[in-house]
C-alpha cells in the first residue's frame, strides 16, 4: 500500500482530481485550497464545464488541465492562454491526466464514465480516492485484482464506506459478524408510490441531507443508490451479501457500522457534509482538518433508525440479487440504471420506470462473466442497448 503524506523529499504532495468540477470535485478543491503548501495540483479534469475547469486550473496553478468533450478544447485553450496549464482533450486526455505521476488520485467522475481513468490510475500504484463508486460496481474484480498486481491504495469515499473503512479492524476480520450501511431514505422516503409515479427531476435531485450531482442524487432517491453501495461495499470488504445490511437513519448522521461477534458495534459519525470522508483519505494514515460542522449530539437529541422498505424501493433487492447472480450482473445493473437515471432526468420516462428498466434489462441478460476491460465494456454497452430498447415501453411523462 502507498503510504505516502507528502510528494518525494517532502515537497508539497502531487494531486489529480478527476472530475474537479462535480460536487465531490469541488469539494475535495476547497481542502486542498485550506493548506496550498501541502499540494500541487498535477491534473484536473472535467467533461464539458470549461469555465470552471479554467478558473480552478488558474486558481490552483495546475499543470494540466482536461475536457473529456473534444468540442471544447479550443475554448479551454483560450481561456487559459496565458497560463502556463498545458490543456488537452479527449478521452485519451483523460487517461493521460490519471496517468501522470500525482502521488493521491481523487476518482470523482460520475458513472461508468470513470472506469478507466481510474484503473489507469491504480495500475501505477497511486492513492486513489475512491468516490466513483460505478467503477468498482460495474468492474469490481478486475478493479480489485489491479489494485492487488499495482499495491495501489484504494481510499473508499463514499460517506457510508469511509466510516466502515474508518471502524473496520482489518486485522480482526474474523470478528466480523456483518457490516451496516446507513441510507437517508432520500425525498422520497415519506411518500407514497403514487406521488412517487408523478414525481420530476426537480423534486427527485432535492436531496434533504446533502448536496451532491445530479445523476447521485436521483440514484438516491430510487435507493439505487444503497443498491449500488451495497456492492461497492461487497467488493471494499470483501463482505458476503447476506452479511451487508441497509438501515435507514434519516438524519444522516451514521454514517456505516460495523458488529463484531461479541455484541459490540463500532459506529463513525458525523454532520453530513462529504469534506469529512474526502478530508480522512486526503489525510490517510494520518487525520487533516476538515472545515464540518461539528457534532453536537445533544442538540441532535435522538437518533431514529428504520428499515428499508422493499415495495417502494426496489432497487437495493434488484443490487442484491445481481450479487447473488455473479459474472456480468452488477454491470449490467449499473448500465441500465445510467441510462434509465439519464431518461428520467430528461423527463422521457417516469420515476418508477427506473427500477423497471433496470429490472427488464436484468431479465434479457444473463450468463455473462468479466475478464478482462474489454468485457466490461462489451457487456456495459450491450446493457445500455437493451435498457434503451426498453425504454420505449415506459409511458412517456408529459409536463
Ligand atoms: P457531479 O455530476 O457533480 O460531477 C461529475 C464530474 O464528472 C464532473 O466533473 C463532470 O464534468 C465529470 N464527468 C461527467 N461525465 C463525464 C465523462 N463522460 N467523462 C469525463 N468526465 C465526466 O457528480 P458528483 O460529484 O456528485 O459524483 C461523482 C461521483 O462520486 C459519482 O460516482 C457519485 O456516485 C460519487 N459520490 C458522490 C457523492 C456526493 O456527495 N456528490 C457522495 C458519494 C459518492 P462536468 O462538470 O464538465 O459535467
Amino acid at each position: 500500500m502507498v503510504m505516502m503524506e507528502s510528494g518525494p523529499d517532502n515537497s508539497p504532495r502531487r494531486i489529480t482530481i478527476l472530475g474537479s468540477t462535480g460536487s465531490i470535485g469541488c469539494n475535495t478543491l476547497d481542502l486542498i485550497q485550506r493548506d496550498r503548501e501541502a499540494y500541487q495540483v498535477e491534473a484536473l479534469t472535467a467533461n464539458t464545464n470549461v469555465e470552471m475547469l479554467a478558473s480552478q486550473a488558474r486558481e490552483m496553478n495546475a499543470k494540466f488541465a482536461v475536457v473529456a468533450d473534444e468540442n471544447k478544447f479550443a475554448a479551454l485553450k483560450d481561456a487559459l492562454k496565458d497560463t502556463d496549464v498545458e490543456v488537452g482533450a479527449g478521452r485519451s486526455a483523460v487517461i493521460e491526466a490519471a496517468s501522470r505521476p500525482a502521488e493521491w488520485v481523487m476518482a470523482a467522475i460520475v458513472g461508468a464514465a470513470g472506469l478507466e481513468p481510474t484503473l489507469t490510475a491504480v495500475r501505477r500504484g497511486a492513492a486513489v480516492g475512491l468516490a466513483n463508486k460505478e467503477c468498482l460496481v460495474c468492474a469490481g474484480e478486475l478493479m480489485l485484482s489491479e489494485v492487488a498486481s499495482s499495491g495501489a491504495a484504494l481510499l473508499p469515499v463514499d460517506s457510508e464506506h469511509n466510516a466502515i473503512f474508518q471502524v473496520f479492524e482489518f486485522e480482526q476480520r474474523q470478528a466480523i459478524e456483518k457490516i451496516i450501511l446507513t441510507a437517508s431514505g432520500g425525498p422520497f422516503w415519506k411518500t407514497s408510490l403514487a406521488d412517487m409515479a408523478k414525481a420530476t427531476p426537480e423534486e427527485a435531485i432535492a436531496h434533504p441531507n446533502w448536496d451532491m450531482g445530479a445523476k447521485i442524487s436521483v440514484d438516491s432517491a430510487t435507493m439505487m443508490n444503497k443498491g449500488l453501495e451495497l456492492i461497492e461495499a461487497h467488493y471494499l470488504f470483501a463482505m458476503p451479501e447476506d452479511r451487508i445490511d441497509v438501515l435507514v437513519h434519516t438524519q444522516s448522521i451514521i454514517h456505516g457500522l460495523v458488529a463484531y461477534i461479541d455484541g459490540s458495534v463500532l459506529a463513525q459519525l458525523g454532520s453530513p457534509d462529504m469534506r469529512t470522508p474526502i478530508a480522512y483519505a486526503l489525510g490517510w494514515p494520518n487525520r487533516i482538518p476538515a472545515p464540518s460542522q461539528k457534532l453536537d449530539l445533544a442538540s441532535v437529541g435522538t437518533l431514529n433508525f428504520e428499515q428499508p422498505d422493499s415495495e417502494r424501493f426496489p432497487a437495493i433487492e434488484l443490487a442484491r440479487q445481481t450479487l447473488r447472480d455473479g459474472g456480468a450482473a452488477p454491470t449490467i445493473l449499473n448500465a441500465a440504471n445510467e441510462i434509465a437515471v439519464a431518461a428520467f432526468l430528461q423527463q422521457k420516462i417516469g420515476f418508477l420506470d427506473i427500477a423497471r428498466t433496470v429490472e427488464t434489462t436484468l431479465s434479457k441478460l444473463s450468463g455473462y462473466s468479466i475478464g478482462a476491460l474489454d468485457d466490461v465494456v462489451s457487456i456495459d454497452g450491450e446493457a445500455r442497448q437493451i435498457a434503451m430498447e426498453s425504454l420505449s415501453a415506459c409511458a412517456v411523462v408529459t409536463v
